[in-house]
């Protein structure tokens, strides 16, 4: 027996809430198949759905039913979905899970109207993406806040474009014997000079294609942690500056050569960091084989007075 909700009314349901649906495919990408960390595949395919009130929503279907036939781009389906659960992933969303049921083109009076009015009217008609109402607890709708764990749930940034979050963590670990620490910069374009070497910086730059005296620049991978497990994140100059209390690469350089034990305790002190830090994912091949990488592009101290606002407006937001 299904209760179907009008989108609409999703708008104002709270996550973690679950509903039922009777919408049409407006747009389906094809089945994406990954691997979690647990190693395990996982196919996910991300759907728009459209109902009369001329709203859309995204959901998401995981396992078998993503690579359901009956879901094709431009099919004209109706689906009837049963028991999906209500998220706020950027936006309002949907998600589908294994044993989440649906019905392509069920044969009753409503889906069949519904289906008229899609090919008479809905399938050229603007449609609005359902929102987030108030807000979704500050979180900001280009890095949501997530956990760690959210990434391979989620497959970020498997789509081919970057994706932004952020996470509250710490950053526990930044391991001082990685084969490189920084690399030797054009001071102008940042590319890496060639011909540059630790006992001589000076070289090329092919991109300014002129000689230059190179800078070195931080580029390394630290271990940051939250609760749902940890995660190697690159720091880029800017940031790996700021985390080193301000030092550049080419000021503690000539320490890890002189004193390796003094340059690993300034690490050391640095680590440990309770942060709240944007962070970009996305997917690249590496030896034929995917792999996510994580980016650090900003951070901050936790900030414990905004951060329990956040997460006061979150619970309001879940009895909403
Ligand atoms: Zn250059």
């Amino acid at each position: 027996m299904f209760q179907f909700a009008p989108l609409p009314a999703i708008e104002t349901m709270a996550d973690d809430s679950y509903c039922d649906v009777l919408a049409v495919v407006a747009q389906c990408d094809e089945p994406l198949t990954y691997t979690n960390k647990a190693g395990k595949e996982v196919t996910k395919r991300v759907m728009h759905l459209a109902d009369k009130s001329g709203k859309s929503i995204e959901a998401t279907v995981f396992g078998s039913g993503a690579t359901d036939d009956r879901l094709q781009a431009h099919a004209d389906v109706v689906l009837a979905i049963k028991g999906a659960k209500v998220g706020s992933w950027n936006t309002k969303s949907l998600t589908l899970w294994g044993d989440t049921h649906f019905e392509p083109n069920p044969d009753t009076a409503e889906a069949h109207d519904l289906m008229g009015w899609w090919r008479h009217t809905g399938c050229s008609m603007q449609r609005a993406h359902i929102s987030v109402s108030g807000g979704g607890g500050g979180a900001s709708r280009d890095s949501p806040r997530i956990l760690f764990s959210d990434i391979e749930e989620r497959a970020m940034g498997m789509n081919g474009t970057p994706e932004y979050f952020s996470v509250n963590c710490f950053i526990t670990h930044i391991r001082t014997d990685q084969r490189t620490l920084w690399y030797i910069a054009c001071p102008n374009c940042k590319k890496k000079v060639q011909g540059a070497s630790e006992d001589m910086l000076d070289g090329h730059c092919e991109k300014c294609n002129a000689p230059t005296t190179g800078t070195r620049r931080w580029i390394f991978t630290g271990q940051c942690n939250d609760p749902s497990g940890s995660r190697y994140v690159s720091f880029f100059d800017d940031t790996a500056v700021r985390l080193l209390g301000g030092r550049t690469a080419d000021e503690m350089a000539p320490t890890k050569e002189s004193d390796s034990s003094r340059f690993d305790a300034h690490f050391l002190k640095h680590s440990f960091q309770r942060v709240v830090m944007k962070c970009q994912v996305k997917s690249d091949t590496y030896n034929d084989e995917q792999r996510i990488k994580v980016s650090c592009q900003n951070f901050e101290p936790l900030n414990p007075v905004a951060e329990g606002r956040r997460l006061l407006a979150e619970i309001a937001s879940m009895g909403a």
